[in-house]
């Protein structure tokens, strides 16, 4: 069979996600803006955050115990002078000058650590009598004991530009006093819907006609993945209407048009991309579900340029042209194609640190066989429990099926050689 001229421009999914990550490592956000840390969550950090003091900021008692000298038990047990009582939160004054030999603290855990003492023994190794304890185990120098500083130092890095804002991060900002923090504002991305059989959800539907599923699929997508869904209208078999919302896609920052946009299928979007001088930078990955995903660029003229969702804050960028993808109109394809291809173009313009896409690993329950040639993403079940996982795919009919991937719960993931994975075998699993 002769090779149509396209078919150099259907790449390996190693190949296609590459030159996506090549185009995403050039992107960045296009403004910012002071979020309270409670609104915070799932945002990208636009500054670096810092240590306002050390962490802890005293030695800090990870037990509630004795405080000591660890040379004091050097023979145990040890009966050593009780001093008194150290409590989490104790007023500077309250707390003992020095611990000198022989000498022990009661101490709670979160409480300073006095001067002298250089481990604290947990209460169940003493007996407490009124004056005096018991310690029946010895200490290391240093045992339940954080010192200051240990885990950061005044003035150090503890949360860099570009960091997603997890309940991690936000304990670290709250801990280091910022009650509000700057943040890259959320990049729009337009998603325009192609087809003549699609018809909105609330519309009679005829026979022959299929419901705007994609638009809503991908406008989650595009919210968890942390951007701002602008969703345009179903784009009609009409020129001049169809150049308008291509044109209006691409006062985002990403536009995503969902259907085929497979060059010389479909004549309209063929001759409007060829209108606005469109580059094609792939035509097809060989992967399924996904196999006519499309990603391109179009140079933007300057009245383009942050128009109806010029973001909130202020601007840092002005983008030389706008990115965006054809994702096959298949329901699963388009998923699938969203999170291999699209997530990374939409976290760069959130300004997140790049990272390598990477699968966890899980055995196979029962064996699977498929044709060579393809990498594949089949919607599975991941179950079991505790150190147990197990991976099994889930029946489907190709993929339109959105029932059977609204009954899986990841993808397996199978390597483009592979025509047979054994049950038992340790296998590649998508999340989502
Ligand atoms: P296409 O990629 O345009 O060839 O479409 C492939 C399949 O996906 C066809 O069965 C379409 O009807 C279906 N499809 C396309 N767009 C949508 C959409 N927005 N919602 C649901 N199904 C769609
Ligand atoms: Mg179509």
């Amino acid at each position: 069979m002769a090779a149509s001229p396209n078919d150099s421009m259907v790449l390996s999914f190693e190949e296609a996600r590459g030159i996506v990550e090549e185009h995403a490592s050039h992107l960045s956000p296009a403004a910012y803006e002071v979020v309270d840390l409670l609104s915070a969550a799932g945002r990208v950090l636009s500054e670096p955050i810092t240590a306002d003091r050390d962490i802890p900021p005293f030695p800090r008692s990870t037990r509630d115990g004795l405080a000591v000298r660890s040379a004091d038990l050097s023979k145990v047990p040890a009966s050593l002078t009780l001093k008194g009582e150290i409590k989490a939160g104790a007023s500077p004054s309250d707390v003992p000058s020095f611990v000198h030999p022989g000498e022990a603290y009661a101490i709670m855990t979160g409480a300073p650590v006095p001067p002298g003492a250089d481990a604290v023994v947990m209460i169940e190794h003493t007996l407490m009598y009124s004056k005096h304890v018991v310690i029946s185990r010895g200490a290391s120098p240093g045992e339940n004991i954080v010192i200051r500083g240990a885990e950061a130092e005044r003035g150090s890095l503890v949360l860099a530009p570009g960091t997603r804002m997890n309940e991690a991060a936000i304990a670290l900002a709250a801990s280091v006093g910022r009650s509000r923090i700057n943040v890259f504002a959320r990049p729009c991305v337009a998603v325009l819907t192609t087809g003549d059989e699609i018809v909105p959800i609330d519309a009679e539907v005829g026979p022959t006609q299929i419901r705007n599923s994609n638009t809503y699929s991908l406008a989650m997508q595009i919210q968890q993945a942390g951007a701002e869904p602008v969703l345009l209208p179903i784009a009609p078999d009409e020129r001049g209407q169809l150049r308008q919302l291509i044109e209006e896609g691409l006062k985002s920052d990403l536009m995503l048009i969902t259907g085929g946009v497979s060059m010389g299928r479909y004549d309209l979007v063929e001759q409007v991309m060829a209108e606005l001088r469109a580059e094609f930078f792939f035509l097809g990955a060989k992967i399924q579900p996904g196999r006519p995903v499309v990603f391109g660029r179009i140079p933007c003229r300057a009245e383009i340029h942050g128009g109806a969702c010029a973001a909130a804050g202020e601007r840092l960028t002005l983008p030389q042209n706008k990115h965006f993808f054809g994702l096959p109109g298949n329901p699963v394809s388009t998923m699938v194609t969203f999170e291999l291809f699209a997530r990374p173009m939409i976290e760069a313009l959130c300004g997140l640190s790049p990272r390598p896409l990477f699968f966890l690993h899980a055995r196979l329950k029962s064996e699977v066989r498929v044709k060579p040639g393809l990498r594949r993403f089949l919607p599975a079940i991941l179950s079991g429990e505790l150190d147990e996982t197990s991976v099994e795919t889930v029946p489907w009919q190709g993929s339109g099926d959105i029932a059977a991937r609204s009954r899986s719960n990841c993808y397996l993931v199978i390597p483009m050689d592979r025509e047979q994975l054994a049950a038992g075998e340790w296998v590649a699993v998508m999340l989502r």
